[in-house]
């Protein structure tokens, strides 16, 4: 049978005989992240070096490729999907995959369609989004200085991304910011974006640089640990730790003055891993089972092999039996190479 978008669902006979994904340390896997591009129309100082090689078009999964290896994990098992690169929004025709994927939230086999976007092609396609069914988006900023914006990001318009925001919202779509943070840039500036995000019903969480790609710039110089700038906001606000869990690895604490969430990703300072659910593919059928290992699975072969899903599924669990217990990730002064060497980008955070 050739396979036709829209058209495989959990109703497959062989999908029901695929059984959930358990990796060898008892964890569900449950949430897949689709890097639907490695490119980009930012190039953020942390995440990419200016002269980015990017991969030839002819070695990406078409979107109805894309497609079949979601609904696949789908039927493994995965209830939550997010969509990431790159940009994802700048992927060519990329609507067509989302309202696709949109059928699996109709079906009720999967609870969450998201991304996680730099915001810059939202106004375009905010309300598209909407009428497809995602409820739910991380928006990467870093900043609100319109100046610093354009540093950190080289290529970003603030104002762009601002609007997309508002025109986020006004669809009806609920947004988590999301601020990489960094030393001597915005760390300052922290207390500034909580106030704006909170002010907006929107969540904020902040990230801990990740050693990952190499980038033009002194990761050590970047590296600001997120226990010091919590240390710092509680001399400003009241952080209340929260019980919330969203499935991933922020920690949260409610600001009592603004009401608000405010989450921490410490992959540096803290380890997450024993709660880790979810694995990540790129956009060339790469599985990675963790995201700062090297350790990869092709499904792109086994997806090209067949029509039939039967040995796509069979390379699904052989990889979830390789998923590793954790990463190390050091960044000092004496470890120059980053701990894994492909970019963010890749795998989409
Ligand atoms: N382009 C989209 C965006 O920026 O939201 C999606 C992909 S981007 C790689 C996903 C997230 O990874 C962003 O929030 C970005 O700030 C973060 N990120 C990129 N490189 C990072 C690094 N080296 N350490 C920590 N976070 C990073
Ligand atoms: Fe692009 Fe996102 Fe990386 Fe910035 S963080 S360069 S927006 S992929």
């Amino acid at each position: 049978m050739d396979y036709k978008p829209g058209l495989f669902t959990t109703a497959d006979p062989i999908a029901q005989q695929t059984g959930s994904m358990i990796d060898p340390f008892g964890r569900a896997v449950t949430y897949l992240r689709v890097s639907v591009t490695d490119r980009c129309d930012f190039r953020c100082t942390y995440c990419m070096s200016e002269n980015m090689t990017f991969l030839p078009k002819k070695d990406l999964l078409t979107l109805e490729e894309l497609d079949r290896l979601c609904s696949a994990f789908v039927a493994k098992g995965v209830r939550k999907l997010r969509l990431t690169g790159g940009e994802p929004l700048v992927r060519k025709n990329i609507m067509f995959l989302i309202r696709s994927l949109s059928r699996h939230l109709q079906s009720g086999d999967l609870e969450e369609l998201t991304l996680t976007t730099n915001g810059s092609q939202l106004g375009r396609y905010a309300t598209e989004l909407a009428d497809a069914g995602v409820k739910r988006i991380n928006v990467s900023l870093d900043t609100l200085d319109k100046e610093k914006f354009h540093t950190i990001t080289r290529w970003g318009d603030l104002d762009r991304v601002l609007d997309g925001i508002d025109a986020a919202l006004a669809a009806g779509i609920k947004i988590k910011l999301n601020a990489v943070a960094l030393k001597g840039f915005n760390e300052d500036e922290i207390p500034q974006l909580l106030r704006f995000a909170h002010a907006r019903d929107m969540d904020l969480t902040l990230i801990e640089t990740m050693p990952m790609g190499e980038i033009d710039e002194d990761r050590t110089d970047q590296y600001l640990p997120l226990s010091s700038v919590r240390q710092t906001l509680s001399e400003q606000f009241t952080l209340t730790d929260l019980d919330y869990k969203t499935g991933g690895p922020a920690r949260y604490v409610k600001v009592e003055e603004t009401g608000g969430k405010l989450g921490f990703i410490t992959p540096m300072t803290h380890n997450f891993c024993e709660s880790c659910n979810r694995v990540r593919l790129t956009c060339t059928g790469t599985l990675y089972m963790c995201l700062g290992q090297d350790d990869a699975a092709d499904l792109r072969t086994a997806l090209r092999a067949s029509d039939d899903n039967a040995y796509l599924f069979a390379s699904i669990d052989e990889a979830i039996t390789r998923k590793p217990k954790g990463h190390d990730f050091i960044i000092d002064r004496t470890t120059k190479r980053p701990a894994v060497a492909r970019h963010m980008s890749v795998t989409g955070g």
